[in-house]
């Protein structure tokens, strides 16, 4: 880089003129008092008077040169204040100003980013004083006007936790602590801070984090495994309580049929199981192609009906399909919609007392072709409808086991009706009977 260094060649420059002055006037003076002295040592002064006249006379030069040289230094000085200030001071100032723009505009951004940011960040003093908080942390801790202090915010949680400790134990480098506030779950992060120049503690920073949706997969995770486990192991134990049963003893050939029979539909049961389950884990992993194609879902609805023809005749129930005119074919994955009908004709079969009425709506509103399915049956009550979307969810697990139920169609048929940009909804009275209408788009 290069140094500049005009001022100081200046100033030295000045320096040297105003030693000059001095010495000008310094000689003068010399001068005008040698000049008395040869006069006086020449005789030429002869008396008190005429020294006194000399005296004023040099008194005269020498008052003259002084306020010469005062202005020239004072000229000089000005001129080098006005230099200095325009080459020195002013360039110094603005760098200084500039800086602490600059750091009003970090300042600035800082607070911005405090203020528009999802977790929330709370800086105590180290007497517990809140220094900084962001209205993320207010919202998430639900902190009121009247909170001031560590103490006021985190004691109502009943944390194991405290300032001191946070501060003083050496080996702490940071804390964190899951509270519940109200329907939320967070994570509060502790971490002191500690002044760079001589490492004293200074405060604490707080950040808090809303983990209420993972804390909500994880339970719903683990419920799923247990679940999963449950479902298997009912008809794994029925099957080897029957398979045992026939192997140590000699029965008959009838109870033997009615037996296998049990054998039969619980390994069925399983499988379907587990096909739903593989089901699910494509959809969720995202590993399921949806190939949509446009076909006529009046004539896909009637395909089901077909399909589950035995069933129907089982349970001796009446099913009517009634497509209107008007249906503009349908744009979606013919497969999976034919998977969401029969599931929901099932559920309609099952849940529907022997000699139940069944009825098949297909038809055309605004962008959307609906099939709308009533049954008679049991029905759901209020309080469930809710959650029957849910996996694994059941009304009435033993009975909904015994039907064969997973308590997975449902939440199947609404993952498969997302991917095709369809809806499914579901009305449903006790002892009164369902329907279910589902929406699937026209091209
Ligand atoms: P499942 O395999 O058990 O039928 P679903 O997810 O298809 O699982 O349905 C969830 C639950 O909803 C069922 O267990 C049942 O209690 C209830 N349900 C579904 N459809 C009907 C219906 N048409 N009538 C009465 N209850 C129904």
């Amino acid at each position: 880089m290069k140094k500049n260094n005009k001022p100081l060649i200046i100033i030295i420059f000045v320096f040297i003129l105003e030693l000059v002055i001095i010495g000008a006037l310094g000689v003068t003076f010399l001068k005008s008092i040698n000049s008395i002295e040869q006069k006086i040592q020449g005789q030429e002064i002869k008396d008190i008077h005429q020294l006194q006249t000399e005296c004023r006379d040099v008194k005269e030069v020498i008052k003259r040169e002084l306020v010469i040289s005062m202005v020239a230094c004072a000229l000089m000085t000005i001129i080098l204040v006005v230099y200095l200030s325009h080459m020195v001071i002013y360039p110094l100032k603005k760098m200084i100003e500039s800086k602490e723009k600059r750091e009003r505009a970090e300042e600035t951004e800082i607070k911005t980013r405090l203020l528009h940011m999802t977790e929330g960040i709370i800086a105590f003093d180290i007497n517990g004083k809140i220094d900084l908080i962001n209205p993320a942390a207010k919202m998430l801790l639900k902190i009121s006007p009247e909170d001031y202090t560590f103490e006021d915010i985190f004691n109502k949680f009943k944390l194991d936790i405290n300032m001191e400790k946070l501060i003083y134990l050496e080996d702490l480098t940071s804390m964190d602590q899951v509270i519940d506030v109200e329907d939320k779950t967070v994570k509060v992060l502790f971490a002191p801070f500690r002044n760079e120049e001589n490492n004293k503690p200074e405060g604490i920073i707080a950040v808090i984090q809303d983990i209420t949706e993972s804390v909500k997969l994880d339970t719903m995770r683990k419920e799923f495994v247990a679940d999963v486990s449950h479902e298997l192991k009912t008809p794994i134990t029925s099957i080897m309580g029957y398979t045992d049963t026939l192997l140590e003893g000699d029965y008959d050939e009838e109870t033997q049929r009615e037996f296998l029979q049990v054998v039969s539909s619980e390994a069925r049961r399983m499988a379907k199981l587990v096909t739903d389950l593989l089901e699910l884990s494509r959809i969720d992993n995202n590993r399921k192609n949806v190939r949509k194609v446009s076909f006529d879902l009046g004539a896909l609805a009637k395909e089901c009906q077909k399909k589950l023809a035995i069933e129907i005749k089982k349970k001796k129930h009446h099913v009517e399909c009634l497509v209107t005119a008007d249906v503009p074919p349908v744009y979606a994955d013919k497969d999976d919609i034919q998977r969401v009908i029969l599931n929901i004709l099932t559920n309609s079969i099952k849940y529907t007392p022997d000699g139940g009425n069944i009825k098949i709506y297909v038809g055309f509103v605004y962008n959307d072709a609906y099939i709308k399915i009533i049954d008679n049956g049991i029905g759901i009550p209020e309080e469930d409808l809710n959650r029957i979307f849910e996996r694994f969810y059941r009304v009435d697990k033993s009975r909904a086991r015994e039907m064969g139920g997973s308590g997975l169609g449902l939440s199947i048929a609404k993952e498969i009706l997302d991917k095709n940009g369809g809806s499914i909804d579901i009305k449903s009275q006790v002892n009164k009977g369902t329907e279910v209408v589902i929406k699937i788009p026209t091209k």
